[in-house]
């Protein structure tokens, strides 16, 4: 039976840093994946260039029910920790918007630079290989893998959430926190796109492809202002996929589709100098043609001139487009969503080592446990966050 210092079960974003830094500090690692290649989803993300991180990292922008866990690992192992990495594979980068930093070339670079550093800690990476059991005595944990046994005092469970299972997501990492105890808290499908119900889908059909800029909020309060798309399903864009992890089945949101220009006051200016201009093409100056028409089907922007507007209807028209209220059908659940919400709770954690706090040798990293990143870079700089703790840990004498 093979022996390791440390077995990392999921060669994704954190299974591999994890495995890499502690290789690097001497430590006989194993790395485990279920998968033909390590790192699927990285390669996948930020549409093939891989957002990396962002230049704005905070705790604000996690969500967890420990809100103060991601503190210590985030404020250890920094944005500008990874950015220095990255300088030196010579990987050249750039900011898109809001600090998110993208490959110029490849997220294929990424895992590149990932197995290089685990190459370099000696790990040895075992793709297409399943855990068939896992068993723990007081030497430490055994693991019965597809034709082979290995054993450690130290387990680390690198294997993600359940989003896209295509890309090899499983619940592995909840059904070993069950087993030893642990608490999972429920998940459900973050950063992901609304569904709607068929009337409103069907009003909105012929908007599939328009994007605009929006700012979308919450029941909770909570805000975001980016760009919102109609699809043929129902809503999707950044603004939407960020909101989705604040929303509650049944609830409602409320978007702004005109958040840069006070329309009120737009429509009184606009009338006063063309009072014979037609609502519908002074509206298309601030929003795309194709929604205009569209609300205009619907009945919701009436057919006149603006003198012809009276001021019911004109408040009536800056409600319906400065604060329009959807209750999304659903979402579109772990088929497309980014992330999972919910995981092994971080109570049961230490947020210096990420061990479990009655189970030692037991520890989990990444998107397994309940700390789930805005879109934009957050949660792959958990991975690398929370994979840095851990490995630190491993190394420790
Ligand atoms: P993962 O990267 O999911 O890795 C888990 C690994 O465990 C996988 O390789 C899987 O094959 C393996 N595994 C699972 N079950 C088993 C098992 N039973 N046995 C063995 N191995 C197993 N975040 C960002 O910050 N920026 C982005 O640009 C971004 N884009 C994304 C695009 C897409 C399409 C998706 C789906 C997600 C994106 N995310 C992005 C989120 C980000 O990919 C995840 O938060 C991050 O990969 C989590 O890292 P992880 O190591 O915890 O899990």
């Amino acid at each position: 039976m093979e022996k390791y210092d440390a077995i990392v079960i999921g060669a994704g974003a954190a299974g591999l840093f994890c495995a890499a830094m502690a290789g690097q500090a001497g430590r006989r690692i194993l790395l485990i994946d279920n998968g033909k290649k390590a790192g699927r989803k990285i390669l996948m993300s930020g549409g093939g260039r891989c957002n990396f991180t962002n230049l704005y990292i905070e705790p604000a922008a996690y969500l967890s029910q420990n809100r103060h866990f991601c503190k210590s690992a985030l404020a250890r192992y920094t944005q500008w920790d990874f950015i220095v990495m990255v300088g030196k594979h010579g990987i050249a980068w750039h900011e898109k918007t809001l600090g998110q930093l993208f490959c110029d070339d490849s997220a294929q670079q990424i895992v590149d630079m990932l197995l290089a550093e685990c190459e370099k800690g000696q790990v040895t990476l075992r793709l297409r290989s399943e855990v068939l059991e896992v068993t723990r005595d007081e030497t430490g944990y055994t693991l019965q893998l597809n034709g082979d046994t290995v054993s450690t005092p130290n387990l680390v469970i690198a294997s993600g959430g359940l989003s896209m299972p295509g890309l090899g997501a499983t619940p592995f990492g909840y059904k070993i926190a069950e087993q030893f105890g642990l608490k999972v808290l429920p998940t459900r499908a973050g950063l992901v796109p609304f569904t709607l119900h068929k009337p409103l889908l069907e009003q909105l059909q012929t908007l599939s492809g328009v994007s605009v800029p929006s700012v979308i909020t919450a029941e909770d309060g909570t805000v975001f202002r980016e760009n919102l798309l109609f699809t043929h399903r129902g809503l999707s864009g950044p603004a939407v996929l960020q909101i989705s992890s604040y929303w509650q089945p049944g609830e409602f949101v409320s978007i702004n589709l005109v958040p840069d220009c006070d329309l009120e006051s737009f429509l009184d200016a606009q009338r006063a100098e063309h009072p014979n201009q037609s609502l519908k093409n002074t509206l298309a100056m601030q929003l795309p043609k194709r929604l205009v028409e569209c609300l205009q089907l619907l009945g919701q922007i009436p057919d006149v001139s603006l003198k012809q507007l009276n001021s019911r209807d004109q408040q009536a028209l800056v409600e319906t487009l400065s604060a329009w209220r959807v209750q999304p059908n659903g979402t579109e659940g772990y088929r497309t969503a980014e992330v999972t919400l919910g995981g092994v709770d971080t109570h049961e954690l230490s947020s210096r080592t990420m061990e479990a706090r009655n189970v030692p040798g037991l520890f989990f990293i990444g998107e397994v446990m309940d700390v789930t990143g805005w879109l934009g870079g957050y949660n792959f700089q958990w991975a690398w966050a929370s994979a840095w703790a851990c490995a630190e840990a491993l190394a420790a004498p």
